[in-house]
């Protein structure tokens, strides 16, 4: 085949965007590299916007899938029991809630990160019999219009056609200044009752905003949100679509704050091959849907419970955790250093984790980053609403020589962007 995007120009909608930022064709990938049509190597910095953190065609699950294909597994059985859904099940107790001591059931809400927001912010409706939903701004959570109207961009907003309501967006942490805690505004808000407003039903947020600009909200402030939360008896939903599945350090992103949240969102790394599903944990007293009251054809595929079983397994070794956490550690400091050698960005660091950038100051600046950092060989989306932040997303378990080749390329498209 011929490197010629025409067909796509011509036959797929305009709506197409990834194919713009990285205009090539793309045929192979394995583990943290992908390859085009012209044999071009590129290095994966991006991972799938977060569904491949454990890097492309890993080799245990690939094994595991092609032995369910060729024993005719079952592929496709809408929420029927299946053997393969029960092995996920118990995997996912066993090796990352009952030692985290974390006490939720899991309910399948369709294929998509979108259909896991989508399916909490009803349940949390349901539960409270309240309708508000308190979002974030540059909060990221689907696209579907429950999704939609708890999304903190304008751009993707408009997208729907018209004005969505039932939500009201909050500043984010750190949002204005840091001196100025946004939570207590909020507080101060509901307590309010005299003058009509009105309890929302949930409030819903990433606690890095994988979207939006890797806004990071501190453990603290997390922590005086679930507080408020609990005291109006507010659903606490944590969208972890993004940063779940041990993209900050932790599996959860949560974790080092210590919270509970009512309800969490899985998706994208979870099924761990890259293959569409999703889960929404929920709390076992708050699992009061009947049978089929909320459903979809697409609830849990067969395929991605197998990959998503032997995902897991990773995590039975604590040397996986801690691993993150080192090649986390190495890109602060890259970034660290970056910042000082070049001031013409202008930049800052920001993020948790494997889930790093730097938001520059200078117009422009991060996209022609990662425009010339793929000219290089280097696969890296930028993300913010100005798209001021140039992100370091590369899978969870990359090569340490690996990781280091892509601080190189980077810098060299720094070096030239800043001249
Ligand atoms: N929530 C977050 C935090 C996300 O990053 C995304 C996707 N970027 C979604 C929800 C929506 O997921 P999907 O694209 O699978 O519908």
């Amino acid at each position: 085949m011929k490197n010629d995007l025409t067909v796509f120009e011509e036959l797929e909608s305009e709506v197409r965007s990834y194919c713009r930022s990285f205009p090539t064709i793309f045929t192979k990938a394995k583990g943290y590299k992908m390859w085009d049509v012209d044999d071009k190597e590129y290095l994966d910095f991006f991972s799938g916007a977060g569904a491949l953190n454990y890097g492309h065609n890993d080799p245990n699950m690939k094994e595991k899938l092609i032995d369910y294909i060729t024993h005719d597994g079952i592929t496709h059985s809408l929420d029927m029991a299946s053997d393969a859904k029960a092995d996920f099940l118990n995997k996912l107790n066993d090796v990352i809630l009952k030692p985290r001591d974390l006490d939720y059931k899991v309910m399948f809400p369709g294929p998509t990160g979108t259909n896991t927001v989508e399916s909490a912010l009803k349940l949390a409706r349901k539960v409270t019999k309240r309708t508000e939903v308190v979002s974030f701004t540059n909060g990221f959570h689907g696209m579907t219009i429950g999704a939609l109207s708890v999304t903190g961009n304008s751009f993707k907003r408009k997208g729907a056609g018209i004005p969505l309501h039932n939500a009201i967006t909050m500043p984010y942490d750190n949002y204005i200044d840091e001196n100025l805690d946004t939570l207590d505004y909020f507080e101060r808000y509901l307590e309010d009752g005299g003058s009509g407003v009105e309890i929302p039903a949930a409030v819903i947020l990433e606690t890095v905003q994988g979207e939006g600009g890797l806004n990071t909200a501190r453990f603290e402030w997390l922590k005086k949100l679930d507080a408020i939360c609990k005291r109006f008896d507010i659903f606490l939903i944590i969208d972890d679509v993004q940063a779940g599945v041990g993209r900050t350090g932790t599996f959860f992103s949560f974790e080092p704050a210590g919270i509970k949240p009512d309800v969490v969102c899985l998706s994208k790394s979870i099924g761990g091959y890259g293959l569409p599903f999703a889960i929404t944990l929920i709390k076992p007293e708050h699992d009061i849907w009947g049978p089929g009251e909320h459903n979809g054809t697409f609830r849990g595929n067969n395929m991605a419970f197998v990959t998503a079983t032997e995902a897991l397994r990773y995590w039975e070794d604590p040397s996986f955790e801690e691993g993150i956490k080192e090649r986390g550690e190495k890109i602060t400091a890259f970034l660290d250093g970056l910042i000082e050698k070049y001031p013409e960005m202008k930049g800052y660091r920001k993020g948790r984790g494997i889930m790093q950038g730097i938001s520059s100051g200078v117009e422009g600046f991060s996209e022609k980053v990662a425009e010339l950092a793929f000219q290089q060989g280097l696969i890296m989306e930028t993300a913010g609403s100005d798209d001021e932040v140039f992100k370091l997303f590369p899978p969870i378990n990359i090569d340490m020589e690996a990781l280091e080749q892509g601080f190189e390329k980077i810098e060299a498209a720094v070096e030239a962007v800043a001249k």
